[in-house]
């Protein structure tokens, strides 16, 4: 068993774009294991181009 804290997913409300923690954006040049939370502000949805640091796009999935 290993200590790995489980990372929430998010989906972007504009596109339905999910970001997986566990796999991180390639594309926006985020390495595995990047929580949402610190994602810079700055990093952007790489299916609709939308900021994350715009209220009310990304919304936490629970599972
Ligand atoms: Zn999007």
């Amino acid at each position: 068993m290993t200590q790995m804290t489980k990372l929430s997913r998010w989906v972007c409300l504009e596109c339905h774009y999910i970001y997986d923690p566990a796999k991180g954006d390639k594309k926006g040049g985020i390495p595995p294991g990047v929580a949402f939370e610190d994602l810079p502000d700055t990093w952007r949805c790489p299916e609709c181009n939308i900021l994350k640091a715009k209220k009310g796009v990304f919304k936490r999935l629970d599972d």
